[in-house]
C-alpha cells in the first residue's frame, strides 16, 4: 500500500441521503477532480472555499450538481491536498464519482486510510487517530465529548510529562555510567526513587481512570431479575421511559431475555430483562431460569425485583443470595402503590413501575453504584482504550522492577534496562515506535472513507 497515491472514497454512510461526500487525498487530488468536474466559474482551487461545479459522466453530460471544497496541504484532514465533493446522496452518483476518479488515476482508499495518512504525516498521534474511530462510533454525547477531547490530544498530553520525567531519569543514569570515571556523581538510590515515584503515581492514576473510561467506552450491562409477574418488564420500560418489552398478566411470558440500551449519565447501559426465575418443572421455564442466572453472571449490575404486594418467598431469597454473591446489585420492591407499608426485614428500594414512584431514586442509586466518586466532567487524560491500559500497566510494571532492582542494590546498568522497558510502552502508546502490525490492527477497524 503506497502512501503516495492519491486515494478516493465515499466518506458518508451507504445508502441514499440528502448529501453524499466523496473525498480525495493526495498530490493529484485536484487534477483528478478536474477530470470529472466542470466548475461554474472556471477552475480556481481557492483553498478552504466551497465552489459550485457539475459532476460529469464520460460523455461530458451533467449527472449531478455538486459543491467542491479544496483543503490545501498541510491544512487538511490528512495533511495532504484534499478535495471533498459533496454530491446529492444517490448511491449510483457517488459510485460513479469514485469510478471516474479511479479512471483519472486515484486508488480506492483502504479502511481508515485517510486517518492513517493524518497519522503518518504527523498531523495527529495514535491516540488521536483512535479517538476518531471512537467519535464516529459514539452512541451517547458523553462518549462523543470524551472522544473529542482525545482527538484534541488529551491522552498524549497526560502522558507527555511522565514520559519526559522518565527520559530525564534515563539520562541521569546514563550519565552516571558514561562518566563514572570523570567524577560525575552517580545518583543516589533515594534520588532515583524520588524520581520514579511521581512517574509511577501519574501512570497509576491513568490506569485507574480506565475503570471509568472503560464504562464510558463500552457501557455496561444491567440485568433485571425476579420471579414471574413481579413487574420486571414494567420496570424495564420505566427505566427506558418507553415501551419495549411486552407487559402481560400471565406469569412467565417473558421467556427469552430482551435487551435495550439506554443512557445513564452518558454511559450506555444495556438493560437485560430476564425470564421469571421460578423453581419450575416446565422445560421452557427452566431454560428461562438458566438464562436469568446466566444474565446475572454476565451483568455488571443486577436489579433484583421483589413484589411488595406478595409474600417474600424462598425463591426471592435464593435470588437475593445469588445476586449478593455475584457483586453489584440493587434490591427493588416493586408495586409500592399497592401496599401501605414496606416490610422492614429486607433492605430494598420501594418503587412503582406503574406510577413512576422511586424510579428517579433508582436511577440515582445506579449512578452511585457505577461511579461512587461521582461523574466528574470529562477528566483530562481519561483512558478508554484497552490497548492504552495494557501499555500503561506494562510501563508501570517495569518501573516497579526498577524499584525492586534498587532495593536489591543492583548496578545502574540493570536499572537502565528496566527504565528503557518502561519507556517503550509509552512510545508505543503515543505512536513514536509503533510496529506496522499494530497500525494495521488499529486502522483496519475503521470503515472506508474515514
Ligand atoms: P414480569 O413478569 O416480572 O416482567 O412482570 P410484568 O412487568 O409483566 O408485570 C406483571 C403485572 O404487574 C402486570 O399486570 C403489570 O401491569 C403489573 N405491574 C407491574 N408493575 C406494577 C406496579 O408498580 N404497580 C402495580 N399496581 N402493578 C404493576
Amino acid at each position: 500500500m503506497s502512501t503516495r497515491d492519491t486515494i478516493v472514497a465515499i466518506s458518508t454512510p451507504p445508502g441514499a441521503g440528502g448529501l453524499g461526500v466523496v473525498r480525495l487525498s493526495g498530490s493529484d487530488a485536484r487534477s483528478v477532480a478536474e477530470g470529472l468536474l466542470r466548475f461554474a466559474g472556471g477552475v480556481e482551487w481557492k483553498p478552504w472555499t466551497a465552489a459550485l461545479a457539475e459532476l460529469l459522466d464520460e460523455a461530458g453530460n451533467t449527472v449531478d450538481q455538486v459543491v467542491v471544497t479544496y483543503f490545501a496541504a498541510p491544512r487538511s484532514y490528512t495533511a495532504e491536498d484534499v478535495v471533498e465533493i459533496a454530491c446529492h446522496g444517490s448511491p449510483v452518483v457517488l459510485r460513479h464519482c469514485v469510478a471516474r476518479a479511479m479512471h483519472g488515476g486515484a486508488r480506492p482508499a483502504e479502511p481508515g486510510e485517510f486517518t492513517l495518512r493524518a497519522y503518518l504525516n504527523g498531523r495527529i498521534d495514535l491516540p488521536q487517530a483512535e479517538a476518531v474511530h471512537d467519535l464516529i462510533a459514539a452512541t451517547t454525547l458523553h462518549q462523543a465529548r470524551i472522544a473529542a477531547q482525545q482527538m484534541e490530544g488529551s491522552v498524549s498530553r497526560a502522558i507527555a510529562p511522565l514520559k519526559a520525567q522518565l527520559v530525564e531519569l534515563i539520562a541521569l543514569l546514563e550519565a552516571g555510567i558514561d562518566f563514572a570515571e570523570d567524577d560525575v556523581s552517580v545518583a543516589s538510590s533515594e534520588q532515583i526513587l524520588g524520581r520514579i515515584r511521581p512517574i509511577s503515581l501519574g501512570l497509576s492514576k491513568l490506569v485507574d481512570s480506565f475503570r471509568f473510561g472503560k464504562l464510558v467506552h463500552d457501557g455496561l450491562t444491567l440485568a433485571v431479575v425476579g420471579r414471574p409477574n413481579v413487574g420486571k418488564s414494567s420496570l424495564f420500560n420505566a427505566l427506558l421511559q418507553r415501551d419495549r418489552a411486552i407487559v402481560t398478566d400471565i406469569p412467565g411470558t417473558t421467556r427469552d431475555t430482551v435487551s435495550e440500551i439506554f443512557a445513564l449519565e452518558g454511559i450506555p447501559v444495556r438493560l437485560v430483562d430476564t425470564a421469571g426465575i421460578r423453581a419450575s418443572v416446565d422445560v421452557v421455564e427452566k431454560l428461562g431460569i438458566e438464562r436469568s442466572f446466566q444474565a446475572m453472571a454476565d451483568a455488571d449490575i443486577t436489579i433484583v425485583v421483589i413484589d411488595l404486594a406478595r409474600e417474600v418467598e424462598e425463591e426471592d431469597r435464593q435470588l437475593l443470595r445469588r445476586a449478593g454473591g455475584q457483586g453489584l446489585h440493587i434490591v427493588v420492591g416493586n408495586k409500592a402503590d399497592l401496599v401501605a407499608d414496606v416490610p422492614g426485614d429486607l433492605e430494598l428500594l420501594p418503587v412503582s413501575a406503574k406510577t413512576g414512584q422511586g424510579i428517579e431514586e433508582l436511577r440515582r442509586r445506579l449512578i452511585t453504584l457505577i461511579a461512587p466518586d461521582g461523574f466528574a466532567s470529562p477528566q483530562a487524560g481519561l483512558i478508554t482504550s484497552v490497548r492504552h491500559e495494557l501499555l500503561l500497566k506494562e510501563s508501570l510494571e517495569s518501573l516497579q522492577r526498577t524499584v525492586n532492582a534498587i532495593d536489591f542494590g543492583l548496578p545502574h546498568e540493570m536499572l537502565l534496562l528496566d527504565c528503557y522497558a518502561a519507556l517503550r510502552p509509552l512510545d508505543a502508546l503515543t505512536g513514536a515506535t509503533t510496529a506496522d502490525d499494530i497500525l494495521n490492527h488499529i486502522f483496519s477497524t475503521f470503515c472506508i472513507g474515514k
